[in-house]
Parts: structure tokens; C-alpha cells; sequence
């Protein structure tokens, strides 16, 4: 047996976070979680997860380089999941600058802390799918184009390659996962798989009647969170540091997401939904659809659930969270 490995996790309270805490917890990893105090309950998912009190958490800041040091130094991680970020494309027009801090220059400040302190830690950069934007190829993979559409995705591709020159540059065993868009009943509610799933909860129990949405024809390629981490810990155990598309290969439009959602609980969808223009964003991403397969042939991933399976496990999650409300 050898020495018990440890890894640290930043934005280890987001929903990735606490599923890759969990995996790694249950692979037998020591797991440190940096943690940006706030005021409000920002440990729920942990809880949830039944993992809060098995987590350590160590008090840091993404924009805070000194914090990361420290917190490398203290846990003295093998492996190091940089998933913290302003994290919401829409959120990224009303602070865009905040976001090129977190998002973009935290990424950086990981890379550093590492760079100085211990070359021998490997590195996950939590990379999106927003990078591909204004897509350049109808199917996408490791070989196209980027066309970023937000100041998120701006930041994302600061970071992504980063960690693509932090490895070439110092050999620093350094991988960028691009993940499609992925959910669970723990997504953040300003998304719009969960922003649907609560409201279609609400409205099956009589709190609201309508749910104002915004371009529903744009179409995504949705993978369950529980699934992706998977493919994250997988990166860091191969021989090299490299870049993964992670998603499902299919998609589908949100208006046909709000079909499955509503249907579910016996609901249609034309009779709830109200189109609101104020919630069109200033450029969008009409159509993104994922190639996962090097992750397949090089990690052995594959998603397993689809999105028929997701959306009534999260809406049910729902149901149960609006009757104890
Ligand atoms: P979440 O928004 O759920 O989690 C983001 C985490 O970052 C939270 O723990 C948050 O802490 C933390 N955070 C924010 N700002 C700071 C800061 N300044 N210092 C330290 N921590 C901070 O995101 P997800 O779990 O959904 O996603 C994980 C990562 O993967 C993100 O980087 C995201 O951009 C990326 N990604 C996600 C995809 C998805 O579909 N989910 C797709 C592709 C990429 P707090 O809780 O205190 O706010
Ligand atoms: P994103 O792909 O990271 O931006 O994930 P989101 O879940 O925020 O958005 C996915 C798609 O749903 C985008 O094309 C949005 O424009 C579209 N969408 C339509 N209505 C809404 C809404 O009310 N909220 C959100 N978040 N997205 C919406």
C-alpha cells in the first residue's frame, strides 16, 4: 500500500466540487477544499452529499495567490482540481472584470503557487465548453477552433491555455478538462436546467404559475456532474498532462429539456413558459455539441446518463426540496 494520496479542491462548495470531493473521498484521498468564507450556507452541497464533515476545508481566496501557497503548503497535495470561478456566463457581462480575476487570472495564481512551491503536483483546470462560443465546426473536439461569445468564456480560454503552456513551458504534469455543459439536483439555481426543475416543482404544488425563460432554442449538450468528475480524477492518473472534451455526444434545445421536465410531473410546458426578451444574453451560444471520444479511447469515459434520465431525477429532487419549503 502506498502513502495515502491527498488533493486539493478549489470551489470545493460548487456543485463539481462536491461530487469530485466525494469520488476522491471514497477512492480513500485525503481532501482539502480551499474555501472562500462567505456569509450565507455555502457548505449545503457537502451536507447533502453526507461528506461535510469528512472534507477539510482550508480558508482562501482564488484571487489571493498567498492563500493558495499556503494552502498547497499545509496539505501537501498531490493532485490539485482548480474548479473555482465566476462561474455564470450571464453574470459575466454585469461583472466581467470580476470574472477575468477569478475565472481567468485565478487559474494563473494556481499555476504559480504550484510552479513555486512543487513542480511534482499534478494539475486540473476546469476548462468549458463556452470556449468553443460561435462554433467553428458542427461537432466539436480537441482540434476546434475556439470563438469565445461571454467575458466568461474570454477567461476560460486565458486559463485553458495557461495550463496548456504551463505544461510545455515547465513540464508540469498540467490537464485541461473541457466540459460540456453537466448537472444534478445540486446545479446552481441561475442555470437553466435547475432554474426549470425548481420551477416545474413549484408549479405542480401550487407556489407559482409561470416561469419566465429566455432563448429556448439554443441547444446543449447535457451530461450528468456525478459522471464528469469522473473523467477529471481519470486525467490526472495517466502517465502525461492533456487536453480531454468530456460530454455526451448528443444534445438537445432547452424548450425540448422543459418538455422532459414538465412532462414528468404531468405538465405541459406552452401553458407555463413565458418567453422574456430581457433574458436574451448580448451574444449567445446557439448550438454546442461534444466529440468525447479520446476520453473514451485514452480515459475508458463514457457519460451514462442522458439527459431523459437526468432531468426527472433532478426534478423529482426538487419536488421533494418545495414540500419541506
Ligand atoms: P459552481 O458555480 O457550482 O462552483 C463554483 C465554485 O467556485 C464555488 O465553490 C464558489 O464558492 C467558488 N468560488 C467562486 N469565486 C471564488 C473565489 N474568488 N475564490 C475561491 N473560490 C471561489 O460551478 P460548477 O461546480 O458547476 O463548475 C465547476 C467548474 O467547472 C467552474 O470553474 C465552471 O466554470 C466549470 N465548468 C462548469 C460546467 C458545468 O456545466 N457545470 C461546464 C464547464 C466548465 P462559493 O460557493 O463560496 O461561491
Ligand atoms: P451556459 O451554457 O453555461 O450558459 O448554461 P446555462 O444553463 O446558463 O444556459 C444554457 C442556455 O440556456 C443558454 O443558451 C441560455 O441563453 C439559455 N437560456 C434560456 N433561458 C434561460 C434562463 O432563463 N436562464 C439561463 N441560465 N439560461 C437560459
Amino acid at each position: 500500500m502506498g502513502e495515502l494520496k491527498a488533493a486539493l479542491i478549489t470551489g470545493v462548495t460548487g456543485q463539481d466540487g462536491g461530487y469530485l470531493a466525494k469520488l476522491l473521498l471514497e477512492k480513500g484521498y485525503e481532501v482539502y477544499g480551499l474555501f472562500a468564507r462567505r456569509t450565507s450556507d455555502t457548505l449545503w452541497r457537502l451536507r447533502y452529499l453526507g461528506i461535510d464533515s469528512q472534507v477539510k476545508l482550508i480558508e482562501g481566496d482564488l484571487t489571493d495567490v498567498s492563500s493558495i501557497a499556503r494552502a498547497l503548503e499545509q496539505c501537501r497535495a498531490d493532485e490539485v482540481y482548480n474548479l473555482a470561478a465566476q462561474s455564470f456566463v450571464a453574470t459575466s457581462w454585469q461583472q466581467p472584470l470580476l470574472t477575468g480575476q477569478v475565472t481567468g487570472m485565478g487559474a494563473a495564481n494556481v499555476l504559480e503557487a504550484i510552479r513555486l512551491t512543487n513542480r511534482g503536483i499534478r494539475f486540473y483546470q476546469a476548462s468549458s465548453s463556452e470556449m468553443f462560443g460561435k462554433v467553428q465546426h458542427p461537432i466539436q473536439d480537441e482540434t476546434t477552433p475556439f470563438y469565445p461569445r461571454s467575458p466568461y468564456a474570454v477567461a476560460k480560454l486565458y486559463a485553458h491555455w495557461l495550463t496548456v503552456n504551463y505544461r510545455e513551458s515547465f513540464g508540469l504534469h498540467a490537464s485541461s478538462g473541457i466540459l460540456f455543459n453537466h448537472e444534478s439536483p445540486l446545479r446552481g439555481l441561475e442555470f437553466v436546467t435547475r432554474k426549470v426543475t425548481y420551477a416545474v416543482a413549484r408549479i405542480k404544488q401550487g407556489r407559482q404559475q409561470e416561469l419566465r425563460l429566455g432563448n429556448i432554442d439554443a441547444r446543449r449538450d447535457w451530461g450528468f456532474a456525478g459522471d464528469y468528475v469522473e473523467a477529471m480524477w481519470l486525467m490526472l492518473q495517466q502517465t502525461e498532462g492533456d487536453d480531454y472534451v468530456v460530454a455526451t455526444g448528443r444534445n438537445a434545445t432547452v424548450r425540448e429539456m422543459c418538455e422532459i421536465a414538465f412532462r414528468h410531473v404531468g405538465l405541459r410546458y406552452e401553458n407555463h413558459v413565458v418567453i422574456d426578451p430581457a433574458l436574451y444574453r448580448p451574444a449567445e451560444v446557439d448550438v454546442l455539441l461534444g466529440n468525447p471520444a479520446k476520453a473514451k479511447a485514452r480515459l475508458g469515459w463514457q457519460a451514462r446518463l442522458t439527459l431523459n434520465d437526468l432531468i426527472p431525477i433532478m426534478v423529482d429532487a426538487d419536488m421533494e426540496r418545495v414540500a419541506k419549503e
